[in-house]
Order: structure tokens, then C-alpha cells, then sequence
């Protein structure tokens, strides 16, 4: 068990469980999604919203949880039960659960697998039923989750049909399940959906051939089909895996397929090598500086090598929580310390872009540039982001240490203490202002033990120190850097700007600091940088020619307009009054 103990992300955690979590639940109870299941539990009424918004009650659950298991709050405890109550109520009696397919959809289940969510919300749920049984918490939601794998092995294991869902999750919830009940037939079937995925002809394709199935599928066509051939890129379903080289289609379900099959594989090098190509092929190509990943809102997903627009970038905020979910599992299976570089940048970047500093509001997209017009909102009609964001804050201890043979592996370096193989552990730090942590501890393991953690300053990448039984203590030297960073030249629209860098951390500007819009601001990157308080930097530039026609000679810009300005961590912005915003800046 880890605790994350004090400083930055703690403050974090503390604003989803003291405020955010109880807004969430309102909107859930404003929006009918709590209504739904008090509907399905009877049997009657209409289902109101869309085919996948019971896993927004599931992951909020999951996240109160993870509250429950830190903060004390009998309100909130008092809601879990009921929720709970709720869910077990609307549950079948042979363990399957969906309350569209309970009110409205009646006698169809499982007709469309490429676009009904089905087995995508089981997922969700069954990763909140492992949250109770990893916390201890919730009989009954444990029982859920055991019918529920019933139901799901009966159906589609090695005795049922071949299927999978169109929008993968279950996959990594089901080995999440294995792991915490030791049900070893819930890995099974993780392993034989990420195995079936992408032979052809797929389990979703044939479902667009039946009559049956159109209602359900008919908003869906445009977006799975091409020239109505099945092709199956958006949902990962047009080759396996093992073969894939490229980041395509939908980014959130990418993500969570690369863990699904990390988790049923985590040993077998044939899967790592194709995550890595693929890896390789996104880091390289289509992730934006912010860890951001998805460039075009056609397919909420990926596009094409180099294309990564600033004020179009998709970069949902739950493909950056997938994003890093996918990095600690690759960090975890190769050892390789530079997972854990895009899992902070993406955490600390376009995972907190995506959530307000009193985390009552939200962005469902986080782009790299604005007019003015992207603000946050309270909720969303389609509202997988907000208890996404929720449930990752609260769970982040989960993916920064592990044990790997000897070693003891600090993936980041937040302030937190445990408990781990036999060695109580506190770090302390100031991350992530300051890459450097000191750890103490005392070693009960019976054996010498290793100590390895990682920093983006100093010693780049991992430091090692042996430790022996009894009381330990290790400094890690990290300094973090300040400092301009350009992108390749193939992405057009960075061509002469620069972004600024502080560590892992990325900034931005922002009209409210400048007093007028942020593309007209021009950095002089050979001037002095000034760190000031509350983590801004300040620096020198000039203002853009604003007074001049629409079009003039180069060499008459006459008066340079010396300006300086703030720049603020880009996943502060937008929480202050609208205005425009840049992270890559003009350089003059
Ligand atoms: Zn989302």
C-alpha cells in the first residue's frame, strides 16, 4: 500500500475528495444516470443518456473508494452504500448488468458489440468491484463482481462465443480481478479477448451484416466503417496486435488495450516488442509536447506522423490517464526508464490540464493553444473524462513503485510512504518543482536490497544505492532545468516558436497575463529567465506588430514593442478568467 503524503499531490487528492467527488455525484443524480439504475433495478421506465453512461457511475464509485480508503467521510460512505444497493439491484440474475439494455434495448443484448458499450461498462464496473476488494471495502460490491465474472465466463469464454467489446477495457479489468481474488479464469478470458482481437472476420464486423443489430450500430457506421467496408482501425480490430506497428484509431481504447494485453502478457517478449514498435512510432511522431496524444476529433484519435495541431489537438483527458496507465506497465515490463519520463509529462501536463484547481470543472479536450473560447465545464453530456480524472488523482500510487528482483523502483518522485516487499519506505521531496528526493526507511526483507529511482535532472534517467538490512537512508541528486524547447521541423505549424520547460513541467501564457491575445507575443529566448513565486517565469519578448495594416514590409517594423510577461504552468490554465493561451510561442 502507498501513501502519497504531502506537497503537490496531495493537494491534488485532497480537492477531488473534499469537493470534486461530491460534485460529480450530484451531476450524476442531476443527469439520470443514478435514475437509470433505480429504473433497471425495477424493471421499468425510460432509460435516459447514452449506451455507455453507466461506467461514469462505475468510475466514480471506483474513485469514492479510493477516497474511502484515505479520507474519512461518513457522507460519502453513506453514498457508496447506496450506490452500491443500486447496482446490485439492477443486476440480472445471471450476473449480467446494463441498464440501456434493461429499459430500453430490450431482448438485444450483446447484438452489437462494436458500439453498444456493454461489456466496456462491466468493465468499469468490475474495476470498482477490485477497488473493494483491494481496500477491503463492500461485501456486496465483491459479490457483484463475482457474478459478474461469472456471467462474463459463461458468455464468452473458452465454452461461449468469441466476442469482444468495441471499446476495450474489460480486458485490463479482468486481469485486475485476477490479481486481487486470484480467480484465475477472469485472465483467461482477458487473454482470449486481446488474443481474438483483430483476426478476421471480427466478432463486431459481422454484426454490421445483421438486421438485427442496426438500430444499435446505425450512429457508428461513419466512424468504424470506411466506404462501408469494415475496416476496423478505429476500434484496433484491423489487425492483431502482435502485428500492429503504428498508434491508430481511437486513442483511449489504444491505451487501454496495450495494458489489457501487458497485464494477460507481461512476460512474453513477442507482445513487448510490438508495444514498443508501436510506442516508438508515438513518442516519435504523435504525442504532443504535453504527453497529449490524439490529434483529430473525427476519430477522437490518431492521425498521421507529424500532424499536431495546437489550437485543434484532441488530447482527451482520458487518453492521458490511458497514456499513463500503458507508460508504468512499460516502465514495469522492460525496465526501461524512459516510460516513466512520459508518464510524468503526460501526468503532470495533459492529465491536470484536464481538471480545475478546486476540481469541480473540466476539459474533455486539452488543446495547446486558444482563442479564448475552450473552457472548462462542470460536467459533459458524455462525461467519461471527469470521474476518469477523479478515480487516476486519487489511485496515483498505484503506478509509481513496484519491485523488480532486488530493486525497489521509484518510478517518481512524489512525496509518499509504504510498505513494499519487506521495505518501509518514506520519500520526501519537492516534486515536481524539484527532481531531487531523499529515502529513508528500514529494510526487513532479510536480504541487501537496491533502491532505484529516476530524475530528469542530474543523472539522467536511473540511480542505483545498494542498501543493507536495518535503517536505510539515499539521496538522489536532480536538478531540474530551465529551458526552450523546439519541436521537429516536420510539425508545420512549430516552425520559428518554441515552448518553455521547466523539468517535466510545461508552460504556457495566457491573455489574463499579458493584456493582450497570446499569439501577439514574441519571445526573446536569449534573455534572462526569473523564477518568481507560485512557480511562474518570467521572461522578455515584445509585442507583435497590432498597429499596423493587414499587410506590410518586413523591414518597416519599426517600433518592437519591448514587453515581458509570465509564463504558468500549462495545466494551470483556464482557471481564471477566459482569454487566449499558447504554449508554442512565437520567437523573435
Ligand atoms: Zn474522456
Amino acid at each position: 500500500m502507498v501513501r502519497i503524503t504531502s506537497g503537490f499531490w496531495r493537494d491534488r487528492m485532497e480537492a477531488v475528495a473534499k469537493k470534486g467527488i461530491a460534485h460529480q455525484w450530484k451531476m450524476c443524480d442531476e443527469t439520470d444516470r443514478l435514475e437509470n439504475f433505480r429504473k433497471a433495478a425495477l424493471g421499468e421506465g425510460d432509460f435516459v443518456g447514452r449506451f455507455y453512461n453507466d461506467s461514469d457511475v462505475y468510475k466514480l464509485l471506483e474513485a469514492s473508494l479510493y477516497s474511502l480508503g484515505e479520507f474519512e467521510d461518513v457522507v460519502l460512505v453513506k453514498r457508496v452504500e447506496d450506490v452500491v444497493d443500486l447496482i446490485a439491484n439492477a443486476q440480472w440474475e445471471d450476473g449480467y448488468i446494463s441498464t440501456p439494455f434493461t429499459l430500453q434495448y430490450k431482448g438485444m443484448r450483446y447484438f452489437a458489440l462494436a458500439s453498444a458499450h456493454e461489456l466496456y461498462c462491466m468493465g468499469h464496473l468490475l474495476e470498482a468491484c477490485t477497488a473493494a476488494n483491494d481496500l477491503g471495502l463492500s461485501e456486496r460490491l465483491i459479490q457483484v463482481g463475482k457474478d459478474l465474472v461469472d456471467h462474463l465466463v459463461a458468455e464468452f469464454g473458452p465454452d461461449g462465443r468469441p466476442g469482444y467489446c468495441g471499446h476495450q477495457e474489460l480486458e485490463l479489468a479482468l486481469a485486475g480481478w485476477s490479481r486481487s481474488t486470484g480467480d484465475s479464469r477472469a485472465m483467461e478470458l482477458s487473454r482470449r479477448m486481446t488474443d481474438l482481437r483483430g483476426h478476421q472476420p471480427s466478432p463486431l464486423r459481422v454484426q454490421f451484416d445483421e438486421p438485427k443489430s442496426d438500430e444499435l450500430l446505425k450512429n457508428y457506421r461513419a466512424l468504424i466503417l470506411v466506404d462501408d467496408q469494415y475496416l476496423g482501425e478505429y476500434c484496433q480490430d484491423d489487425m492483431p496486435l502482435r502485428e500492429q506497428t503504428k498508434a491508430v484509431g481511437h486513442s483511449v481504447r489504444a491505451m487501454y488495450q496495450f495494458c489489457g494485453a501487458l497485464d494477460g502478457y507481461p512476460d512474453d517478449p513477442e507482445l513487448i516488442s510490438a508495444l514498443e514498435k508501436i510506442w516508438d512510432n508515438m513518442v516519435s511522431r504523435r504525442m504532443f509536447i504535453t504527453g497529449g496524444i490524439g490529434s483529430a476529433h473525427r476519430n477522437e484519435g490518431f492521425s498521421q506522423d507529424y500532424d499536431l495541431p495546437n489550437y485543434d489537438a484532441y488530447c482527451e483527458s482520458c487518453a492521458g490517464i490511458g497514456l499513463a496507465m500503458w507508460s508504468s506497465r512499460m516502465a514495469q515490463a522492460t525496465g526501461k526508464h524512459e516510460y516513466m519520463e512520459v508518464f510524468e509529462r503526460v501526468v503532470l501536463n495533459n492529465v491536470l490540464s484536464g481538471i480545475s484547481e478546486d476540481a469541480c470543472s473540466y476539459h474533455y479536450v486539452n488543446p495547446l493553444a486558444s482563442r479564448g473560447d475552450h473552457r472548462r465545464e462542470e460536467w459533459f453530456e458524455c462525461a467519461c473524462c471527469p470521474p476518469n480524472l477523479a478515480r487516476f488523482i486519487l489511485s496515483l500510487g498505484r503506478y509509481v513503485i513496484w519491485e523488480e528482483g532486488d530493486a525497489i523502483v521509484f518510478g517518481v518522485p512524489v512525496a509518499m510512504e509504504g510498505e513494499i516487499g519487506g521495505v518501509e519506505y518514506t520519500l520526501e521531496s519537492e516534486w515536481p518543482w524539484e527532481g531531487g528526493a531523499v529515502i529513508k526507511g528500514f529494510n526487513r526483507s532479510g536480504r541487501k536490497r537496491v533502491i532505484r529511482a529516476r530524475s530528469w535532472g542530474g543523472a539522467f534517467g536511473w540511480t542505483e544505492f545498494e542498501i543493507n538490512e536495518g535503517a536505510f537512508e539515499v539521496v538522489i541528486e536532480g536538478e531540474y532545468r530551465t529551458q526552450w524547447t523546439r519541436s521537429h521541423p516536420a510539425v508545420v505549424e512549430n516552425v520559428g516558436r518554441v515552448a518553455l520547460m521547466h523539468g517535466p513541467m510545461v508552460y504556457c501564457i495566457e491573455e489574463v497575463d499579458l493584456g493582450f491575445a497570446a499569439h501577439q507575443f514574441s519571445v526573446n529566448t536569449m534573455g534572462p529567465i526569473a523564477h518568481l513565486d507560485n512557480h511562474r517565469i518570467h521572461v522578455s519578448g515584445r509585442i507583435r506588430s497590432i498597429d499596423t495594416g493587414l499587410y506590410y514590409p518586413a523591414w518597416n517594423e519599426s517600433n518592437p514593442y519591448p514587453h515581458t510577461t509570465d509564463f504558468v504552468p500549462y495545466y494551470q490554465w483556464n482557471n481564471r478568467e477566459a482569454g487566449s493561451m499558447q504554449v508554442w510561442v512565437a520567437e523573435d
